[in-house]
């Protein structure tokens, strides 16, 4: 892999994973001499989105075959014919399997197909290296941005589009904390956590998974959304007891937002919404708060060793003699006419995964506090206030894609189409400045 350090680099994108990878396919299209790195903590590209499925056991997507990293919509659907996987590909709406979309993904990379003949790979175009510092020199000539490694390696860049995810913002509701900080192997939030015991296994770094208890005891799952309901049909797969706990009852739906929000219509009147506060808050009407797909919906009630406590949530936790831990259950109180009651508890529990989600919030990455302090970029509830083309202004050509461009591409921003929605708006910004 060549090495990056004291060169000017035209467009960077930190950031390997669905995002950075789908922007740097397209870009490629449209300027094939330009040149473009894309850096990332981890040796490969898409190692982030691969861990995180692997981890939950998640055997389909949630969204279509034409959603995915190219923009040929139909890549996946040719894909599966040509290799004889047609029965990877889901109804109604052709999911593919978490295999197939990977391989998929792992062909369009090494084989260079959808890029015409170029591979991503082996034209140092990806480099392994975690962003410690982000610093943007306004008025230091055509480079103006300066990227420094952990290893305090440094190179300069025109443009950098920050494709981060949003991993870091792992949300664990306040209520947890102090019983997190008391049992932190026992209170685990669902990033930390993989349900398959070859994956703790090994010289173990910060991103390893927490290995889950193995003893026979019944393992709670907190939250009503599709990584809850994931998880709880992985582990009852490989016979764990398990207890799902939901503040409201589960909700099924197909997708995590209705399919008109990839379109112009509804974009249009999000984007006239001239106040930030009100397009988070619409934001947060739309994804709700998580919906389980029709699939694990019918496998969660076919499922043994589920048991499912909704509108309930934990009022406390004590520990047991065995070390195990008991739940203190109460009525959520979510619906009107409902007051606070006792429920009960449960008794020796294992371990408890938080699948709260995440919130994702710019001030919880560290290489970009520097640079948002001394320009004073913007933020509400966490997210910057990109412009039209997707610049956290007043700092120009520093362009975001996923979560993080929420406030200008609405619901959709973070899932893979997502990524179609951004590169139509940085496009219009970057290519005329490398024509
Ligand atoms: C289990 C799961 C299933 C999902 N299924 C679907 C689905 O079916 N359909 C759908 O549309 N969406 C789905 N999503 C939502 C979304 O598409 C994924 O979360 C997707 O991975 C988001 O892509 P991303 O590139 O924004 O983030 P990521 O895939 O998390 O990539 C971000 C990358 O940035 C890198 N990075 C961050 N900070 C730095 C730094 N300082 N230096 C170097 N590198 C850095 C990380 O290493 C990572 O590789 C799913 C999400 C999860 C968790």
């Amino acid at each position: 892999m060549k090495n990056l350090a004291h060169r000017n680099i035209p467009i960077t994108i930190i950031g390997g994973g669905i995002h950075g990878i789908s922007i740097a396919l397209r870009l490629r299209r449209e300027m094939p001499t330009t040149a473009l790195a894309i850096v990332d903590r981890h040796p490969l590209p898409l190692t982030a989105w691969q861990r995180k499925t692997e981890r939950q056991g998640m055997t389909f997507l949630r969204s279509p075959a034409v959603h995915h990293i190219t923009p040929d919509a139909l890549g996946i659907v040719e894909y599966a014919e040509h290799h004889n996987r047609n029965d990877e590909l889901a109804p109604p709406y052709a999911q593919p399997s978490t295999p197939l979309f990977w391989d998929f993904c792992h062909d369009v990379l090494e084989e260079g197909i959808a890029n015409g003949g170029e591979r991503l790979l082996e034209n140092g175009i990806y480099y392994q290296f975690d962003v410690a510092k982000l610093r943007w020199d306004k008025g230091a000539g055509s480079y103006p941005f300066r990227l420094v490694s952990t290893e305090n390696v440094g190179f300069r860049s025109r443009c950098v589009i920050l494709a981060i995810g949003s991993d870091d913002c792992a949300h664990v509701p306040q209520e947890f904390v102090p019983w997190q900080r008391r049992w932190p192997e026992r209170i685990v939030h669902a990033s930390r956590v993989s349900v398959s015991p070859g994956d703790c296994e090994g010289q173990r770094t910060k991103e390893s998974p927490l290995a889950l208890p193995t003893e026979q005891k019944p393992i709670a799952i907190v939250g009503g959304g599709l990584t809850a309901g994931t998880l709880a049909r992985s582990l009852s797969e490989r016979g764990h007891e398990v207890v799902l706990i939901a503040r409201q009852p589960l909700k099924t739906e197909q997708f995590d937002f209705p399919p008109a929000w990839l379109g112009p219509k509804a974009l249009a009147e999000f984007t006239r919404e001239t106040g930030f506060q009100r397009r988070y808050e619409i934001i947060q009407q739309v994804r709700g708060a998580g919906s389980i797909t029709p699939d694990i919906a019918k496998a969660l009630k076919d499922a043994p060793r589920v048991a499912i406590y909704t509108d309930t949530c934990i009022r406390d936790i004590t520990e047991e003699r065995g070390k195990t831990l008991r739940l203190h259950l109460e009525n959520s109180g979510i619906t009107p006419e409902a007051t606070k009651q006792p429920l009960g508890t449960i008794k020796n529990v294992s371990c408890v995964i938080l699948a709260t989600g995440y919130r994702f919030n710019l001030r919880r990455y560290p290489f970009l506090a520097e640079l948002l302090t001394q320009h004073e970029v913007p933020l509400v509830r966490g997210l910057p206030r990109l412009d039209a083309s997707l610049q956290l202004l007043p700092v120009t050509n520093l362009f975001g894609t996923g979560t993080i461009a929420q406030l200008q591409l609405g619901p959709a921003a973070g899932n893979i189409a997502g990524a179609s929605l951004a590169y139509e708006r940085l496009r219009k910004q970057i290519l005329p400045q490398f024509a």
